[in-house]
Order: structure tokens, then C-alpha cells, then sequence
């Protein structure tokens, strides 16, 4: 089975975490520290903090952006649960943004109407989840504008988009986002097993994300609310969770960033091969959103199914029978049991609800050969003609 992503590990990344296994830190090293430069040297970004995985970096972006009970955060229907429990972990109400009929992100005009009603009733959200999904950034210039003038927070969720830039820039330099959270779980872009990182130029910010991933505690004088004891002497000054990501992992995700440049420029050939070998078939491309480079995580076709005999069902049934691991990201997240209980329904983001029957996730990741490329475009050739 061809899988629709996978890691590339190499001898370089394995000696790397052998040599981290010998020594004398396996967490709370150096070797992080290490990473987490070097990711924020790469994004052009101040502060990197590195935690157990992306999810855990949502929590806390959304604990150091001061979501509570209370307030809101809202996110795209088109994305991994992760994006929207952030919110709820933090008791506050999560609500989506339905996505462009083109790009399959979280639509900024919709924003626009939707902040506009919000200030009316009162209900504007405080913090903004943009996730840039299959790598594209989101349409980051308008939501900087808009959280300007309604003043939230944005968290870019970039899981999909480590190495993309926008508007000519590293995704993660923070100039359209308050923070931007990367993941390195093993489907993604780099991994580091599990991992993620929340980058920020704000001090406040990375300081405030750094206790948080160890218990709310700190050994810094400067923090402590009340004299140092000794110097022995700990202090828990705000309820924080044990996130940390180990030295282990931080070394493979430091041996991986090696590669970035490398990953990404495969993964971009690949997307290009599949745009114009696929151009004749009924389905429909992916569409660039302007100013943004994608790192392309995913590649994601829909069907025109009015041009297609089996239904979308059996097409993916059928790549799947034919060996291809194809995937659908994402079924959206309001129709969930979880969110539906909380209110949602169906209707609710139709865009979104659309996309959800035509969209089909190809293989894409930088070990596919151009020969599996190949296969992959002749099955979906002969199930939809
Ligand atoms: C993978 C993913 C996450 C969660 O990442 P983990 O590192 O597995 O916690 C969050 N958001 C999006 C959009 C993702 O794709």
C-alpha cells in the first residue's frame, strides 16, 4: 500500500538520537534548547518553545493568549480536531469560520460578516485558530487587518505548513500571527516522532509558554511572586501541565530541519508533476492562495462528480482496493458527535460540508517515486473516465 504520507529517517537522524541516548540529558537537555533555535533562526522568528506535540502547543498559545471560560475562539470546520479542542480545554466556546470554495481555507470575508455580527451581540471572539491547511497559509494579510480591529488574538496553526512562507517571508516570523504552532508528528512536514513548537516574537508570550510547559513553575527571580527560599527554591506562580518534548525527540527534529529545504523542494516537484497529470481528468486542483508558498503536506484533489460515473465513496474505495492509501482530510469538525452535541449541524458550514463529498487526499510525501506518482494517476484515471 502506498501510503498518502510517511517520514523519511535517514542514518544522520538515527546516530543523532543515538548520540543523545548516550549522554547525559534525555530531557530537559541542551539538545532542545538546540531545536528550538534553530527552527526559530529558520522561520525568522524570536522565541521558539518546544513541547510534546501540536496539541499541547494549541493548549498553551491559547492559556498565553488569555482564553478562558467566557470567551471565544473560533477556527475552520476544515481542519484536525486539535485546532478547536485547544478552546475547549481552556472552557471556552469554539465556533468555525466556513472555508473558500477555492483555497479549502478558512474564508477571510466570511470572517469579516461574521466579526461584524459578533460585535453586535457581543460574542467576538478573542482568540482566531487560521490553520493553513495542506501548507497554504490562510489569507493572513486581511486577518491581521481584522484582528486589529477587533482586537484578537491570532494563533496560526502551521502543523501542515512548516518550511511555507507568506507574503515572502518564513511562516512563523510572526508578522501576521501572535503565534504560529508547528507540528513534527511523523506524517508531517519534519518529525521528531511526536513534537510541536509554538514560535512568538512577544517575550511576554514565550516566557509565559515556557512555564506553562513545566507545572506553571519557574526558578527565575525575576518571575517569582514571593522571595526565593534558597537555592533550592522553586516557585508555582500559575497552573501550568507537564508538555515537555524530551532531548530524544529534539534531536531527530534538529537532524529533520537538516532536510527541510530538501523535503519541501521534493514535495513541491511532486505537487507540479500531480497538477499536470492530472489537468485533463474530472477533478478539480488545488488553487493558490496569493502571496502564500505551500510546503504542501497534503495534495488534495476534488471530484466533479456530475462528470463521474461511481460515487465519490467508491472512487476512494476503489484507489484504496488498488493499493493507494488515500485519505480525506477532513470531515468537518461541527458535524463531529462531540461538536454536534455542543450545537452544531448540518447546514451549518455548507462550504465546508461540499468539500467534505468531493475531497480526496493523494499520496504526497517526498519518498513517493514519480513511478508511484504514476500509478496513483492511472488508477484515479481509470475510476473516474
Ligand atoms: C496534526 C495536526 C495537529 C496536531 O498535531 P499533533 O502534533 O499530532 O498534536 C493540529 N492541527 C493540525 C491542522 C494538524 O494537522
Amino acid at each position: 500500500m502506498i501510503p498518502y504520507g510517511r517520514q523519511s529517517v535517514d542514518q544522520a537522524d538515527i546516530d543523532a538520537v543515538v548520540e543523545v541516548l548516550q549522554s547525559d540529558w534525555l530531557t530537559q537537555g541542551p539538545t532542545i534548547e538546540r531545536f528550538e533555535q534553530a527552527v526559530a533562526e529558520r522561520c525568522q522568528a524570536d522565541f521558539a518553545v518546544a513541547v510534546c506535540n501540536a496539541t499541547a502547543a494549541l493548549h498553551i498559545a491559547c492559556v498565553a493568549a488569555g482564553l478562558g471560560p467566557g470567551d471565544h475562539l473560533w477556527t475552520t470546520p476544515n481542519t484536525f480536531l486539535a485546532s478547536a479542542n485547544c478552546g475547549r480545554y481552556c472552557g471556552a466556546d469554539v465556533d468555525f469560520v466556513d472555508i473558500d470554495p477555492l483555497t479549502w481555507n478558512l474564508d477571510a470575508e466570511v470572517l469579516a460578516d461574521k466579526l461584524d455580527r459578533a460585535e453586535q451581540t457581543g460574542t467576538l471572539p478573542k482568540v482566531l485558530v487560521a490553520v493553513a491547511f495542506s501548507g497554504q497559509s490562510c489569507d493572513m494579510r486581511r486577518i491581521a487587518e481584522l484582528a486589529e480591529r477587533y482586537n484578537f488574538t491570532v494563533i496560526e496553526d502551521a502543523s501542515h505548513a512548516v518550511g511555507a512562507s507568506y507574503a515572502g517571508r518564513p511562516v512563523g516570523c510572526g508578522e501576521f500571527a501572535a503565534m504560529t504552532v508547528f507540528s513534527f508528528h511523523p506524517v508531517k512536514i519534519i518529525t521528531s516522532a511526536e513534537g510541536g513548537m509554538v514560535l512568538t516574537n512577544r517575550p511576554e508570550l514565550a516566557e509565559r509558554l515556557q512555564r506553562l510547559r513545566s507545572h506553571g513553575m519557574t526558578r527565575d527571580p525575576q518571575q517569582m511572586t514571593e522571595p526565593s527560599h534558597g537555592p533550592w527554591y522553586y516557585q508555582q506562580i500559575e497552573l501550568g501541565f507537564n508538555y515537555r518534548i524530551t532531548d530524544l525527540q529534539a534531536a531527530l527534529g534538529l537532524s529533520q530541519l537538516d532536510k527541510l529545504d530538501v523535503f519541501i523542494a521534493r514535495r513541491r516537484e511532486l505537487a507540479a508533476r500531480y497538477n499536470r497529470l492530472l489537468a485533463y481528468l474530472p477533478v478539480t486542483l488545488p488553487s493558490a492562495q496569493p502571496e502564500a508558498e505551500s510546503a504542501w503536506h497534503l495534495y488534495v484533489i476534488r471530484l466533479q462528480s456530475e462528470r463521474i460515473g461511481l460515487s465519490h465513496r467508491q472512487v476512494f474505495e476503489g484507489l484504496r482496493a488498488a493499493g493507494i492509501g488515500v485519505n480525506l482530510h477532513y470531515i468537518p469538525l461541527h458535524l463531529q458527535p462531540y461538536y454536534r452535541d455542543l450545537g452544531f449541524a448540518e447546514g451549518d458550514f455548507p462550504e465546508a460540508e461540499r468539500y467534505y463529498t468531493e475531497a480526496i487526499s493523494l499520496p504526497m510525501f517526498p519518498l513517493l517515486s514519480d513511478a508511484q506518482q504514476d500509478h496513483v494517476v492511472e488508477q484515479l484515471r481509470r475510476l473516474t473516465e
